[in-house]
């Protein structure tokens, strides 16, 4: 939605093409507030945060098509093939924005020995169950995966009656954001074990029961250490991967993220098609995906009105102690806005962007806190062959 807006801004004919019944993606299902506070400026759920974009879209005329999957890409013919309940559409385009989102890692990814019995769910799919179609995935639960989603589903299924008796995470720290520790966890006396992990499951039909244990450095389980819980429910939390195989074989996609490998505007590797949002890195608040698909519909349609032809990409590096970095390239026509993300948690050091572009100190940094800065167009030098993003101890 807010890359429609960013492009029909521009005075171009939009369509926003959407194949669930109703805009708004995983914003509808995400019932807890947290939505909008640097967008908006305002604490917002998440349907009421899409409301505001769906509000925003029905005022700028947009047309949307819901229920409406694509299903096929043909980038060179510019062509996209739409199948819905009224008929097949080819739909011709002068410039593509896509935002298909992000999907859960499944149990079987995992690898965890034992039985294969009912009760095991990723932790989007049981939000789906509890928050729009009313139903609970059982009584007593287990939560593997201490990202944000598998934070809010412990709290979520406690406020709905279920047990949960712990959340599991491999890391020594939490893949979440501190303020969901709390408000989640700790606030509910929900116990967190951290090193360590999910090792069998039992159950003949449904679940019956989840053993853990520690885990060392390299997440080995350490003997003597397992621990086990009579449960009928096992969450899974355990990481979204970038759902970017609609143009896998056309556009430059990052072979350890899976995600779409964009400029500051969103572009591709292909001058016309654009990307924004969870499948080119997956992003810790929406505010950010909004921000981000604005600027891809925007460009999209400068595109498409041919104002811009794209400009000198200079490559942006992921230096030391980098695990997650948007953008990959750097274009001209905007501010550079960063994303980062640290491999591991880190204390007194100092945010870097070479050649002596940015540097910013910072006490404390960890996986799951995004850093995002800006730095203005006319910092950046148009000669430069590359722009290096590092984290490195602060000396001073
Ligand atoms: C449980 C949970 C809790 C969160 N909590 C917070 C929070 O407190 N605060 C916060 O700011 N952020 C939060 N987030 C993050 C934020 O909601 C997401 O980062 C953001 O909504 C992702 O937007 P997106 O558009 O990239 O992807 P999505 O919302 O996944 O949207 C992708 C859309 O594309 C559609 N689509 C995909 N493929 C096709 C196709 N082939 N044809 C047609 N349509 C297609 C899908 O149906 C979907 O509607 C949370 C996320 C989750 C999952």
């Amino acid at each position: 939605m807010a890359a429609a807006l960013g492009a029909a801004e521009q005075g171009v004919e939009v369509l926003l093409v959407e194949r669930e019944d109703r805009n708004g993606g995983v914003l509808n299902q995400c019932i807890h507030n947290g939505f909008g506070l640097h967008y908006f400026r305002e604490e917002l759920t998440g349907p009421e945060y899409a409301e505001r974009f769906m509000k925003l879209i029905e005022s700028r005329n947009i047309r949307t098509f819901t229920g409406a999957h694509v299903w096929k890409l043909a980038p060179f013919e510019n062509t996209a093939f739409i199948v819905s309940e009224s008929g097949i559409y080819d739909v011709y385009f002068d410039a593509l924005v896509v935002t298909t989102g992000a999907r859960e890692r499944p149990f079987g990814a995992l690898m965890i020995p034992g039985d294969r019995p009912a009760g095991i769910f990723t932790a989007g799919l049981a939000q789906r169950f509890v928050n729009i179609e009313n139903h609970l995935p059982g009584k007593r639960a287990l939560i593997l995966g201490s990202g944000d989603i598998g934070l809010i589903m412990a709290r979520r299924l406690t406020l709905e009656g279920m047990e949960v008796v712990g959340v599991v995470e491999r890391l020594p720290y939490p893949g979440g954001l501190e303020r969901n520790v709390q408000q989640c966890l700790v606030d509910f006396d929900i116990p967190l074990y951290l090193s360590h992990t999910v090792t069998g499951v039992e159950g003949k039909g449904r679940l019956e029961r989840v053993y853990i244990s520690e885990v060392d450095d390299e997440f080995k389980p350490v003997k003597g250490t397992e621990k086990v819980f009579e449960v009928d429910t096992l969450i899974l939390s355990v990481g979204l991967i970038p759902q970017t195989e609609i143009l896998k074989n056309f556009v430059e996609i990052d072979p350890k993220t899976f995600g779409f490998i964009t400029s500051n505007t969103g572009r591709t590797s292909l001058d016309s098609v654009f990307a924004a949002g969870n499948d080119v890195i997956i992003y810790d608040l929406v505010d950010y995906v909004s921000t981000e698909g604005y600027t891809a519909g925007k460009h999209a349609a400068l595109h498409a009105l041919r104002k811009v032809t794209p400009s000198r990409r200079i490559p942006i590096i992921p230096g030391e102690n980098i695990g997650v970095l948007f953008p990959r390239f750097y274009e001209e026509q905007e501010d550079l806005r960063i994303y980062v993300r640290v491999r591991k948690p880190l204390e007194n050091v100092r945010v870097v962007v070479e050649p002596g572009i940015y540097s910013r100190k910072f006490d404390r940094v960890a996986p799951n806190e995004m850093i995002t800065f800006t730095i203005p167009s006319e910092k950046i030098p148009p000669s430069l062959n590359r722009i290096l993003v590092e984290v490195e101890k602060d000396e001073g």
